[in-house]
């Protein structure tokens, strides 16, 4: 049997959406769909302001730029994350400061943070880590007595809540992605969440997002024509794209529901390894309603992942681990990071094992690949 990763959860909303969108006519972007996809969000996340955008990098890309750093500034992100989320300072001439996360959920570890503010720090990029939120008290504390700016990476934490707020709703800046490995899914995607009071954060972001341009005070007839007013780029996504993920985000909580179930089972199966000292599960602290984005293991030691990793890759299974640590990559390396400098992350790196999860998963692929794990683990 092969079980791949992930795989889209289509209905056949997606493909009316996507017809209709061609017979209105207009696939490049802000037409009808990105106008339905946007209010959606801002109504059922409760978000200020949604930008939808290309991807979720783009979107971590407008919410640096609107931060406004210059050379020499820093800010603080975990390492354990995508190269999108340091890029994203990088691009902008700034410098991000890798921070360790926890060994429970793997989210940036605060009392980290705390040790490596210094005089030049603007901002913090907590990034939740498989859908499940950092511990957003304690770091829009530190923000607040440093007068740091807070960017949420919720590039995977969209419908995941928070004291129940949802992620990417609670810092001053969020980043939702739509990439064809997250939850809900349009192929490439994502969306900008400005919570800030300020309405010219918001003028300014939709600004960047149309090449520079005021052409958003055009269409809302407010400007006679529009013109180039500052640096910006072309992040607003076609209107094929948003009619896909308005059939996604209409089905969220039935996606969400069917992730869950497969989670519970991962979860109620792994639990006797665990008791066995084999392996750690995941842990969801109680302030915290996930999206069940990545069901993850720690084994105890490097060897037994790789080994359960590649055996289970040969019987077909795409389990799969996570993340080379940023700090440890060749462009970490050339920062100045050295081997050992965040153990926990390190650790995790060499032992983290993602199962396959995804809203169509069957029974029978979900019994093999129980069986399989039952198999390997029993060969340790
Ligand atoms: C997927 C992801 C991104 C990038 O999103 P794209 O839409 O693929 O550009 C950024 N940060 C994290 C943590 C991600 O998982």
């Amino acid at each position: 049997m092969n079980i791949p990763s992930n795989k889209p959860y289509w209905t056949e909303k997606e493909k009316k959406n996507v017809l209709d969108a061609l017979e209105r006519g207009q696939i490049s972007g802000d037409g009808y769909y990105t106008e339905q996809v946007s209010a959606l969000i801002e109504e059922n996340f409760g978000a200020r302001k949604v930008l939808m955008t290309t991807s979720g990098t783009h979107a971590l890309e407008m919410a640096v730029m609107l931060v406004g750093l210059e050379p020499g500034d820093e800010v603080i992100m975990p390492s354990f994350t995508f190269s999108s989320t340091a890029n994203a300072v990088v691009l902008n001439g700034a410098t991000p400061v890798f921070v360790e996360v926890k060994a429970e959920d793997l989210n940036l570890d605060p009392a980290d943070i705390a040790r490596k503010i210094t005089a030049k720090t603007k901002a913090i990029i907590p990034v939740h880590y498989a859908g499940v939120a950092c511990d957003m008290d304690r770091i829009m504390a530190i923000a607040l007595s440093h007068n740091l700016k807070v960017i949420e990476d919720a590039a995977q934490g969209v419908n995941a809540k928070y004291r129940g707020k949802y992620l990417g709703t609670i810092a001053d800046f969020g980043c939702y992605s739509f990439h064809g490995t997250k939850n809900y899914i349009c192929g490439e995607g994502g969306a900008l969440l400005v919570n800030q009071e300020n309405s010219q954060t918001i003028e300014k972001a939709e600004i960047i997002r149309q090449k520079g341009t005021d052409r958003c005070l055009f269409l809302r007839g407010d400007v006679s024509k529009y013109n180039w007013i500052d640096a910006g780029s072309s992040y607003s996504p076609s209107e094929l794209l948003m009619a896909v993920l308005l059939a996604q985000l209409e089905n969220m909580q039935e996606i969400t529901k069917k992730r869950e179930a497969v989670y519970r089972v991962y979860q109620n199966a792994f639990e006797p390894y665990e008791k066995r000292g084999i392996l750690k599960t995941m842990q969801i602290a109680r302030e915290c309603e996930p999206n069940y984005h990545i069901f993850w293991v720690i084994f105890n030691t490097q060897e037994k992942r790789d080994f359960v990793l590649k055996e289970l890759n040969r019987k077909g299974v795409a389990a799969s681990f996570h993340y080379l640590p940023l700090h440890s990559s060749p462009m970490g390396k050339k920062m100045g990071y050295k081997p050992n400098d965040l153990p926990v992350t390190e650790k995790a790196a060499k032992c983290l094992l993602r199962l396959p999860l995804y809203a169509g998963m069957t029974e029978a692929e979900l019994h093999y690949i129980l069986q399989s794990v039952e198999v390997i683990i029993g060969t340790l």
